[in-house]
C-alpha cells in the first residue's frame, strides 16, 4: 500500500478510539485494555462481511460502514446488551484515501450514536472484507436469550419486515429503485433501545438477520416450543405495500434477511408495561407447546411454514 499500514491507522482510525466508557488503553498497543464493571457480563459477537456475498461491490464506503456496524451491534441489541467497544479487522485491496476517509467518517458517526469506541483491530491487504467484533455490557444473568420462550407467550417484532430484502430486489431488478426500500438495505438500524427496554420483560429475543421464519425458528428450537404466526398481522411498510403484491410482501416478510429488527416473546399480559421501545412493535403470533412453525391466514386456515433462511453452506 502506498500509505503505510501504520499511517493509515493513525490518520483514519485512531480518532475513533474515544467516546466510550471503560477504555483503559485503546488503539496503539498489542492489546486494548477494557474495564468491565463488577456485576456486569461482557457480551461479545463477531461478524464478517465479504464483498459480493454480504454487500455489492458498488456499495459506498459510508453505507458499508453503517451497514457493517449496525449488523454487528444488532446482536448486542438482541441480547439486551449496552454497546461499548468495537474491534475491526479490515482487508483492503488498496489504501484508497478518499474511500478510507468516507468509511472512517461514517464509522465514527455510527460509533458516536451508540456511545462506542474503536479500540483495536488488524489491517491487511486483499479482497475487500471486514470483520467486526462488538463488545457490550449486560447486568449478570439479565441478557435476553433464545431459550426462554414458553407456550402461551406472545410473539412480537419491532418495525416492519422484509424491507431490506425488497430493497435488494429493487437494486437488482428495478430501473428506478424505491429509495426508502434501498435505504433499509444499505442503512439498517440496530434496535439497541428496544433490546435494553426488553431486559427483564421479554422471555426470549433474537435479531432478524436470516429472515423471520429462520430466526424465530432458532428461538423455537432453543426453547423447545413451536409457534403460530398471524400472517395477516405481519407489519409491512408503506413502500412495501405500494411496490409488491400481498403475496410477495409476505414472502419477503417471512423469509427476507438483513432487516435487523428484533423478534421477541412476552409472557401473557407482558405488553401492558412494555412502554417505548424507540420503534413501533407488533404482536404477530403465539408460542405453542407443539413444535414447528405454523402460519394462520385471515380466513383462519393454518399451514406449516418453511423455516429455512439464507445459508452460506
Ligand atoms: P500487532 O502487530 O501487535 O497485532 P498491529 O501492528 O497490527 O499490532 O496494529 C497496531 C495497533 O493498531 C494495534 O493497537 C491494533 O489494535 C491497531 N489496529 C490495527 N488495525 C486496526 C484497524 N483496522 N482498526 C482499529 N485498530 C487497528
Ligand atoms: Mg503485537
Amino acid at each position: 500500500m502506498s500509505l503505510s499500514e501504520f499511517a493509515l491507522i493513525e490518520r483514519y482510525l485512531q480518532s475513533l478510539s474515544t467516546g466510550a466508557e471503560g477504555v483503559a488503553l485503546g488503539i496503539g498497543d498489542d492489546c486494548a485494555l477494557l474495564e468491565i464493571p463488577a456485576g456486569q457480563q461482557l457480551a461479545l459477537s463477531v461478524d464478517t462481511l465479504v464483498e459480493g456475498v454480504h454487500f455489492p461491490a458498488t456499495i459506498s464506503p459510508a453505507d458499508l460502514a453503517c451497514r457493517a456496524l449496525n449488523a454487528c451491534v444488532s446482536d448486542l441489541a438482541a441480547m439486551g446488551a449496552e454497546p461499548r467497544w468495537l474491534t475491526l479487522a479490515l482487508t483492503l485491496p488498496e489504501a484508497n484515501e478518499p474511500w478510507l476517509a468516507a468509511f472512517a467518517a461514517a464509522l465514527g458517526e455510527g460509533l458516536k450514536g451508540f456511545g462506542m469506541a474503536l479500540v483495536g483491530g488488524d489491517t491487511t491487504r486483499g479482497a475487500l472484507s471486514l470483520t467486526l467484533q462488538v463488545h457490550g455490557l449486560v447486568p449478570a444473568a439479565q441478557a435476553l436469550r433464545r431459550d426462554g420462550a414458553r407456550p402461551g407467550d406472545g410473539v412480537y417484532v419491532t418495525g416492519t419486515l422484509g424491507d431490506a430484502m425488497a430493497g435488494l430486489d429493487q437494486l437488482q431488478q428495478r430501473q428506478a429503485p424505491n429509495s426508502a426500500l434501498l435505504g433499509r438495505f444499505f442503512r439498517p438500524c440496530a434496535r439497541v433501545q428496544a433490546g435494553l427496554r426488553l431486559r427483564g420483560r421479554a422471555s426470549a429475543a433474537v435479531d432478524i438477520s436470516d429472515g423471520l421464519a429462520a430466526d424465530l425458528g432458532h428461538v423455537l428450537g432453543r426453547s423447545g416450543v413451536g409457534a403460530t404466526l398471524w400472517l395477516d398481522q405481519l407489519p409491512l411498510s408503506e413502500p412495501m405495500r405500494d411496490n409488491y403484491t400481498a403475496e410477495q410482501a409476505q414472502r419477503f416478510a417471512l423469509g427476507g434477511g438483513e432487516d435487523f429488527e428484533l423478534c421477541f416473546t412476552l409472557p401473557p399480559a407482558g405488553e401492558t408495561e412494555l412502554g417505548d421501545l424507540g420503534v413501533s412493535w407488533t404482536r404477530i403470533g403465539t408460542i405453542d407447546a407443539e413444535p414447528g412453525l405454523r402460519g394462520r391466514d385471515a380466513a383462519g386456515r393454518i399451514a406449516v411454514l418453511p423455516q429455512h433462511g439464507y445459508q452460506h453452506f
